[in-house]
């Protein structure tokens, strides 16, 4: 970092090593004056990373591969929710908690809902897979907006303007990073519509442990047939197994998918007594962790495509 030349005017060599020494300093206090961000889960804190890039430290409270819906907060999540410049929470229902800490440690001017904008899905497994009976008008509301790609954007739209606001010096930068990083986001999404495509309509049919994408089905075309509503709290039904293991096998579903964030044997047991395959491991609500194959939004979105297209195309020959 520090250069020195013959011209430099140090009086003894003490001088030349003290401000050495505090050129190596530089970098930690910059580190240490990045933007505290805390999102309630992994692909929330990923989107925010894009956005922020060197300005911002994020830190997801939910780990990677870990199952969001009724999550407990932990004292230290507390601590880091006080500490933070900016809390970021999906709302929808998905994690309430979030917004509750931030109440509570007077931190809620610094909450930010990223799904603010988005137009809400209800809970289409109540109509699905459990054992409702008809007064489903006003289901609980889908949390899972981040399936869609364009929902994506907003999530991004906002993030980028909450960074603005509480650290107006990187707006340029903020704004800059969202545009780079939404026109990724919408080649992905053209990705994932040419590629879905070329399914044949008679096989666009997602069946899985929970509802987690129906903004998926709506925005790409495709079937979403859940064993469980938008989250765990109540249990699917036995009647409710039964309808989708009989649909299963009416409609020659010819796999079903399992979840990173859920207990498989549910679903193992819908493909065994429906005539199916389990067509591999969907990242729903959650990345992987950084060896994974979905350790970013984008590789998540793409590594379920590619999922979703290996269980799912016809065998050719
Ligand atoms: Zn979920």
């Amino acid at each position: 970092m520090c250069s020195i030349n013959e011209k430099t005017p140090w009086r003894t060599p003490f001088h030349a090593l003290l401000i050495c020494l505090l050129c190596a300093l530089v970098p930690a206090s910059a580190a240490a004056e990045r933007i505290q961000v805390v999102a309630s889960f992994s692909i929330l804190a990923d989107l925010a990373r894009h956005v922020g890039g060197e300005r911002v430290t994020v830190t997801a409270l939910i780990a990677p591969d870990t199952d969001a819906h009724g999550y407990q907060p932990r004292p230290s999540d507390a601590r880091l929710v006080r500490d933070a410049r900016l809390v970021l929470a999906n709302g929808l229902g998905f994690d309430p908690w979030i917004e509750r800490l931030a109440r509570s440690t007077g931190h809620d001017g610094n909450l930010v809902i990223a799904t603010d904008g988005i137009e809400p899905l209800e809970d289409s497994g109540t109509h699905q897979g459990h054992g409702h009976d008809h007064d489903h008008a006003h289901g609980p509301l889908d949390p899972h907006a981040w399936q869609d790609v364009a929902n994506a954007q907003v999530y991004v739209r906002n993030i980028a303007a909450a960074l603005a606001r509480v650290d107006s010096e990187g707006t340029a930068v903020y704004a800059d990073n969202a545009a780079r990083y939404a026109e990724r986001l919408r080649q992905l999404d053209d990705e994932i519509r040419s590629t879905l495509s070329t399914l044949p309509i008679s096989r666009r049919k997602l069946v899985t442990s929970h509802d987690a994408f129906g903004y998926f089905g709506k925005a790409y075309g495709m079937r979403v047939l859940p064993a469980a509503g938008v989250s765990y709290e109540s249990e699917p039904s036995a009647a409710g197994i039964a309808r989708l293991i009989r649909q299963v096998r009416r409609e020659k579903v010819p796999v079903v998918f399992v979840e990173n964030i859920s207990d498989p044997r549910l679903i193992e047991r819908i493909a065994h007594e429906g005539g199916a395959k389990v067509g591999g491991k969907l990242y729903s609500d959650a990345l992987s962790g950084p060896d994974g194959p979905a350790p970013t939004y984008i590789d998540m979105m793409r590594f379920n495509l590619d999922t979703l297209m290996k269980g799912l195309l016809p065998e050719t020959g």
